[in-house]
């Protein structure tokens, strides 16, 4: 009796000003997400009815799981995350149940169910044969059940919308899409500034700077600094150097070795 690595259930360490970047789609996460989760009352009173699920669209490393995360810091609820491709590598009967037992215990308490890689539910129809298409039906059934007071949100994330069936976005199932897009040039700036605020960097402003134009992406910018940090301990120094950032970045992309030391 196999358990399926599926369900994380954690309380989320992301706070939300932790995100950079993002300035165009924040207002729609706060009105879209977080109003609905934190004035539950006030919709049902006016008779706004809020969005049961949203789709996080955008490419990879730019912000999905740690929006979904802050946002469940943010109104202290539960966060619950589900690999859709681990869940498609169960039994059939084996992972309908397992997906049935997480939303069971999302509507239990005050929860953000978030489903990754989404599409990979809907690339199974072929390649997973019966457990592919048992699952499609399954998150359909459960996301159609979900009691109208129960205090969930669904997150669902995905880099491939267009591998996804139009059906699931259908009302009271997914029915709000957010993109999610490449951060520009200011918000890696802000990216760089929020991942480190903590640190001390030689010259800083003008580093943060020159790496917001060496990088791409939030994930990139993130594994950046952690090489910066180990390249600085290596050295016994408790300062960050653009030397060290240079290391970094060359770990990371050896066209970038080229980089010229100034
Ligand atoms: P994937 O589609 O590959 O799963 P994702 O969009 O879910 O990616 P995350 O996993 O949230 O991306 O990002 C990875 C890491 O990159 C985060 O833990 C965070 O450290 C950093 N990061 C990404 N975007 C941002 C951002 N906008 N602000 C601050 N950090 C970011």
């Amino acid at each position: 009796n196999r358990k399926l690595p599926m369900a994380v259930v954690e309380s989320a360490g992301v706070r939300w000003e932790d995100i950079g970047g993002l300035s165009n789609v924040i207002n729609e996460i706060q009105e879209s997400i977080i109003w609905p989760l934190r004035y539950r009352d006030r919709f049902r009173r006016l008779g706004i009815r809020p969005p049961r699920g949203v789709l996080l669209h955008g490419p990879p490393g730019t912000g999905k799981t740690m929006i979904a995360r802050a946002i469940a810091h943010e109104v202290s609820a539960n966060f619950i995350l589900v690999a859709i491709p681990d869940l498609i590598k169960g039994e059939v009967g084996e992972s309908e149940k397992a997906l049935a037992s997480v939303f069971e215990s999302a509507v239990r308490m005050p929860s953000i169910l978030f489903l990754d890689e989404i599409e990979a539910i809907f690339g199974s129809r072929e390649q997973a044969g019966e457990v592919g298409k048992k699952l499609i039906s399954q998150l359909f059934l459960e996301l159609d059940s979900i009691p109208e007071d129960a205090n969930v949100m669904i997150l669902a994330a995905t880099n491939a919308p267009e591998l996804m069936d139009s059906s699931i976005l259908r009302s009271g199932r997914l029915d709000k899409k957010i993109h999610i897009p490449r951060p520009d040039y200011a918000s890696r700036l802000d990216i760089l500034r929020r991942s480190t605020r903590h640190l001390s960097i030689s010259n800083k402003s003008t580093t943060l700077e020159w790496l917001a134009n060496n990088s791409l992406s939030g994930a990139e910018i993130k594994a950046l600094v952690r090489g910066a940090c180990y390249s600085a301990i290596q050295r016994g120094s408790a300062d960050i150097s653009k030397e060290d950032f240079e290391a970094s970045l060359s770990a990371m992309n050896p066209a970038n070795i080229l980089f010229s030391k100034k």
